[in-house]
């Protein structure tokens, strides 16, 4: 059921206002002009494209009336996301539901309102009405009720409608739904910077009280990383494939993750990662915050253009499943801290120690011997996106390892090639790809990655990418980093005396309740379990700060007697301890690296 014909038909209008930011409402309407005649459906997404989990963002739908002009008229409720305003004669529109949205969710995928600031996504605040899928949509972002939001503006990747100006309240525009669900919005006291790059329109824009920001040190940086993207993509004609980029962020006291989209990314950090004027160095949050911004700007071309057959178009309303993932994520990995690297944002040595810290990662646990990467990619929705004690036995990152997937395949085809070919150009082959087809793009197929290597490299790697992602085995790092002149070197390492001679983790907090158990600990062969609280070793009172000391003084192979309440059961456990701490890797450079080994680590790093 189309909707009717007729420019002014054809539009899908919605209103929204932070209605009551005390109580975290949102107050929306939508309005079709014509409703179906059969009886007009709405829709909430279970979803949000980048996340890949069921969030059934319709439970902080509050409250749902629909207008038939200014009637009221029945609607009801289909099934956990659906409405239906049923057929009304020859009523011709316009129809309109109005409802309020509950936003209290302090990330960047759902929405958020209080009197600091607004943020929403419209997966979480925009019912469509089915049918109206590819209509034009327009959307009055209106002003708050309330004298505290006075000098707040507006940020998004929108495009302000004739007469509403750039960061201020008013009406925007998306081509269709689609577009408009990739358009987060932030309202706000807002920082904001602009800053050019390759003669495309960038912005920096932050909400939340950040002291003695150093926005033109944050423009400066993000600019270069930007561009060292645009070049690797486009090296010929060096042009960005959005006419604008905004970086929205949520400066908060704790808190980390982006989003990706189109032509923009919403951010949550530390405010204490941001740079302060006066700031010397590149501090650890710091860095962290630039590959976190690097990684959700590389998704604007591999995810959100280039993308797995699975997400041409998105399914709303279900799971999309994709065993790609690792390449999605897993090569954005790779390439955040790289491209940092490449930009002279970190050091070499910094960009080692990186390196060095993911393969540590990976290593640490034994799911990545039970899940491979497709595995992990296609389940993602149940297992990676919903953790629990029993993850770190049972399941392997897509973005850690994929990371290091993206990193043997990156080496192996320059040492192959030569030095003449990379990953940089299986990267602009799968955007060629993209770029040709233009509206009938089809996505990346699971089975055409070997050959797409081959294609854009010359290299063949078909062995090499089973084992490593359809099978569970490591690349062999020490003989793929050996020509660039690195070396790779394990040593035994006690980070943690309980984690190395137990095999278990506590939870955080003064007491010392065990929050994960791993496999091959002395801990899981004596039946210790998650959630267990520890009382006593060897009659002595166990606490979270005595732990480690404790067990510095023993020994693998001593035998030790542990005591813990199981429920409210305190039950007895003999325990062989057992050094099960995996060797820490370390990557340094040779001290004498020939000639050829620093003209492949130059190619690859700069
Ligand atoms: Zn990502």
């Amino acid at each position: 059921m189309g909707p009717a014909r007729g420019p002014h038909a054809m539009k899908l209008h919605y209103a929204i206002r932070p209605a009551n930011a005390g109580a975290h409402l949102f107050h929306v309407t939508v309005t079709v002009g014509r409703p179906s005649a059969e009886g007009q459906l709405f829709m909430l997404p279970a979803w949000i494209p980048g996340s890949y989990m069921i969030r059934e963002f319709a439970r902080n739908i509050v409250q749902v009336a629909a207008l038939a002009g200014d009637e009221r008229v029945p609607v009801e409720k289909l099934d956990k996301h659906t409405w239906r305003v049923p057929a009304l004669g020859d009523f011709e529109g316009p129809l309109t539901l109005v409802y309020e949205v509950y936003a209290w969710d302090a990330s960047v995928r759902a929405a958020l309102l209080d009197t600091t600031l607004g943020f929403f996504n419209a997966t979480s605040v925009f019912l469509l009405p089915l049918g109206w899928e590819d209509a034009r949509v327009e959307v009055d972002i209106l002003p708050p009720e309330g004298d505290y939001a006075a000098g707040w503006r507006v940020a998004t990747g929108l495009a302000p409608a004739r007469g509403t100006k750039r960061h201020a309240f008013g009406t925007y525009t998306a081509r269709d739904y689609d577009e408009l669900i990739d358009c987060p919005v932030l309202m706000g006291e807002l920082a904001l910077a602009r800053f050019d790059v390759l003669g495309t329109p960038h912005e920096i824009v932050i909400a939340g009280r950040v002291p003695d920001l150093d926005l033109e040190r944050l423009s400066a940086d993000l600019a270069r990383v930007c561009a060292q993207q645009i070049e690797l993509f486009e090296p010929a004609t060096r042009r960005a494939p959005f006419a604008r980029y905004t970086f929205l962020t949520l400066a908060v006291g704790e808190g980390y993750g982006g989003l990706e989209h189109r032509n923009s990314t919403a951010l949550i950090c530390k405010r204490d990662d941001l740079p302060y004027r006066g700031m010397a160095d590149t501090t650890e949050g710091y860095r962290r915050f630039l590959g976190l911004a690097s990684h959700e700007y590389f998704h604007a071309w591999n995810v959100k253009r280039i993308r797995p057959a699975a997400f041409v178009p998105y399914a709303l309303e279900r799971e999309n499943y994709t065993r790609l993932l690792w390449l999605f994520e897993g090569f954005t990995s790779y390439y955040d801290d790289l491209l940092l690297a490449r930009a002279g944002l970190i050091t070499r040595p910094q960009y080692f120690g990186l390196l060095a810290r993911n393969f540590n990662e990976v290593l640490a646990a034994s799911g990545r011997r039970k899940q491979s990467l497709t595995e992990s990619s296609f389940d993602a929705w149940i297992k990676y996106y919903r953790q629990d004690e029993n993850s770190p036995n049972a399941i392997v990152s897509y973005y850690q390892k994929g990371a290091l997937v993206a990193l043997a395949l990156d080496l192996a085809i320059r040492v192959r090639s030569g030095g003449k070919r990379s990953l940089d150009d299986l990267m602009r082959l799968l955007w060629a790809r993209y770029t040709e087809a233009g509206e009938d793009y089809a996505g990346v197929h699971e089975e055409e990655i070997g050959e797409l290597i081959t294609e854009a490299t010359g290299v063949v790697l078909d062995d090499e990418l089973a084992a490593w992602t359809e099978g569970t085995a490591d690349p062999d790092f020490g003989a793929l980093l050996a020509p660039f002149g690195l070396l790779f070197t394990t040593k035994p390492l006690r980070e943690s005396a309980a984690r190395a001679l137990l095999g278990l983790k506590l939870a955080p907090g003064a007491e010392p309740r065990i929050a994960q158990v791993f496999d091959g600990g002395a801990a899981q062969a004596a039946g210790l379990s998650a959630g267990d609280l520890l009382v006593a070793l060897d009659g002595l009172r166990i606490t979270s700060a005595s732990l480690d000391a404790m067990l510095h003084r023993r020994r693998p192979g001593q035998r030790v007697e542990v005591l813990a309440f199981r429920r409210d059961q305190l039950l007895p456990f003999e325990l062989t301890l057992i050094d099960s701490a995996p060797p820490q890797v370390e990557l340094a450079a040779a001290d004498k690296p020939t000639g050829k080994a620093k003209k492949l680590l130059e190619r690859w790093l700069s």
